[in-house]
């Protein structure tokens, strides 16, 4: 398993890495600030670094430098603007890329795979499939046997978030944070309701269902 350092001292970013990052498999250590991150750095060994630029005692830039100095190992730098100034010294720091605050758990995680691919064994396939269904995520398009689904983005997304984790259940916050993103305000039945037109989606011509409730717990991609 590859095994990620956050360092980052906001709370709920940090957790919302955490859920994604343990769903998708690596281990994750998290930081609250600099000197902590440094030290589990010098512990562990990681293979990669998700850094906040913005925290408490010793900035993100400095971390950054003391890392690049000590290893090779990837950087990923978190800003909270898209301040090129920002940027430039975060790469000039031995940051590797860097990402703005807020982005798309999708996009930091393809980000991820791009410096983990050198020490990746094998590549995840564009072609999901389950039961009746087939994915193809290049082209983002549904078939159910052989009949072609027209999905809308949100579905799209809620479908292949399921289909990529087959047979496990996903909690109401996971399904949120990864389809909706981590600043998704307030109470709602969205979840319910995405889930409802998938199944009549998925189900039409009498296909049994595959996108089950788990109550109390969340949903689940699994054959009854
Ligand atoms: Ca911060």
């Amino acid at each position: 398993m590859q095994r990620i350092l956050v360092i980052e001292d906001e709370q709920e970013i940090a957790n919302y890495l955490r859920r994604g990052l343990v769903l998708e498999g690596f281990l994750v250590t998290v930081a609250g600030d600099g000197p902590t991150g440094l030290a589990a750095a010098r512990e562990t060994a990681h293979d990669l670094v998700i850094l906040d630029l913005m925290l408490p005692g010793l900035d993100g830039l400095e971390v950054a430098r003391r890392l690049r100095a000590a290893s090779d190992i990837p950087i990923i730098i978190l800003t909270a603007r898209d301040a090129v100034a920002d940027r430039v010294l975060g790469l000039e720091n031995g940051a590797d890329d860097y990402l703005v605050k807020p982005f798309a758990f999708e996009e930091l995680l393809a980000r991820i795979r791009v410096q983990l691919r050198r020490r990746q064994t094998g590549q995840q396939s564009d072609v999901l499939r389950f039961s009746a269904l087939t994915l193809d995520t290049a082209a983002r398009e549904l078939r159910v046997h052989e009949r072609r689904v027209e999905l809308t983005a949100k579905e799209y997304e809620l479908l292949e978030l399921f289909m990529r984790h087959p047979n496990q259940v996903l909690t109401r916050e996971v399904i949120y944070d990864r389809v909706w993103g981590y600043d998704f305000g307030g109470e709602s039945n969205i979840i319910e309701v995405y889930v409802r037109y998938l199944r009549q989606k998925l189900e039409g011509g009498g296909v049994a269902r595959v996108l089950q409730t788990v109550r109390g717990a969340g949903y689940i991609l699994r054959e009854e």
